[in-house]
C-alpha cells in the first residue's frame, strides 16, 4: 500500500463550478496517492484539465504532470480568466493559432452561430466522443461541450465547457471567454456545411433563385459543397444584427459580403436552423 500524501487545494473563479459545493472558493486539504500528478488530482476533483490555464504549486508555475508531494499548496486558475496571468508560465506550450472549433452533438445551434460569425466549426450530431477527440487533435480544434467527461480525455488539449443553455447565450459566452469579437468575419462560411462561401455572378444564379429575388438583388454568394445560393435578404439583415450585437460592432452598413436564405429545395435539414424567428425563410425563400 502506498503512503498517501495530503495537499491543500484552492480553485479560482469559474473552476469552482466543477467542485463539490463544500470545496468551492476556499482552501481544502485532500489526500492523494503518492504518485498522483497535478492533472490526476484536478480531474479527480471534477475539473476538466482543458479548463485549466495555470497551476501554481507552492507559488511556482508547474505543468500538468507535476507530481504532488505531502504538504503542497496547489492553486488552480481557469483559462481565459480576466486576471492577467500571461507573464507566468502556462501549462500548455502555446495557444492554438486561430480559433477553430468542434462542437458536440448537443450544440448544433451554437455551431451554426459560430459559422455565421465566420468561425470554422465542425459539427455533426452523429459524432461519437472518440471521433471528437481524434478530430480535435488532428485538426487543432477547440472542443465545445456541456459534457465535462469529454473534456477529461487525454487527446483533448483545448476545450471549453459551455455553461449557457440557449444557442444565442452560448455564442455570447464563447465570444466573451475566448475574446473572439475582433476575429469575427460574418458570412464567410456556409451555415450548413462550414465550407467557404464565394461570390457568384448574377447571371449564373438566374435559374437557382426565385424570380423575385433575382430581380431585387445584385449580389450573390454560393457554397460549393451544398450549392446553396445566398443573398442579402431580410434574413441576412436579422443575422447581421445578431452578430453585430454579439461582437459589439457598430450597426450594419450595406454588406460587402452577402449571405441570406438558401433557395436550395433539396435539404429539409435547413429548417432546423436556429436563426430563423419562426418563418423558416432560411430554407425556402421562394
Ligand atoms: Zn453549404
Amino acid at each position: 500500500m502506498t503512503t498517501a500524501v495530503t495537499a491543500t487545494f484552492r480553485f479560482y473563479e469559474e473552476l469552482n463550478d466543477f467542485l463539490a459545493k463544500p470545496l468551492r472558493r476556499r482552501d481544502f486539504r485532500c489526500a492523494c496517492a503518492r504518485d498522483a500528478t497535478a492533472k490526476h488530482m484536478i480531474e479527480a476533483l471534477g475539473v476538466p484539465h482543458t479548463e485549466v490555464e495555470l497551476i501554481l504549486v507552492n507559488g511556482e508555475s508547474v505543468g500538468f504532470e507535476h507530481p504532488l508531494a505531502d504538504g503542497d499548496r496547489v492553486a488552480v486558475y481557469p483559462k481565459f480568466e480576466a486576471l492577467d496571468i500571461r507573464p507566468l508560465l502556462r501549462v500548455r506550450a502555446e495557444p492554438l493559432r486561430e480559433p477553430r472549433f468542434i462542437a458536440d452533438a448537443h450544440l448544433g445551434g451554437l455551431a451554426q452561430l459560430l459559422r455565421l460569425a465566420g468561425f470554422d466549426t465542425l459539427y455533426d450530431n452523429h459524432f461519437a466522443d472518440n471521433a471528437i477527440e481524434q478530430l480535435a487533435g488532428a485538426e487543432h480544434r477547440i472542443v465545445l461541450t456541456r459534457d465535462r467527461e469529454l473534456l477529461k480525455r487525454r487527446g483533448i488539449t483545448h476545450g471549453c465547457y459551455v455553461r449557457a443553455l440557449k444557442p444565442r447565450a452560448q455564442l455570447d459566452e464563447i465570444v466573451e471567454r475566448l475574446d473572439l469579437a475582433a476575429s469575427a468575419r460574418p458570412f464567410r462560411l456556409c451555415l450548413m456545411c462550414n465550407a467557404p462561401l464565394r461570390r457568384i455572378a448574377r447571371d449564373e444564379v438566374s435559374a437557382r433563385v426565385p424570380p423575385g429575388v433575382f430581380e431585387r438583388h445584385t449580389r450573390f454568394v454560393t457554397c460549393d459543397v451544398c450549392e446553396r445560393v445566398f443573398w442579402e435578404g431580410s434574413h441576412w439583415r436579422r443575422m447581421r444584427t445578431l452578430i453585430d450585437d454579439v461582437t459589439g460592432r457598430p450597426p450594419a452598413k450595406p454588406p460587402a459580403k452577402p449571405a441570406a436564405p438558401p433557395p436550395s429545395p433539396t435539404d429539409a435539414a435547413a429548417t432546423q436552423a436556429p436563426l430563423t424567428d419562426a418563418d423558416g425563410d432560411i430554407a425556402s425563400p421562394g
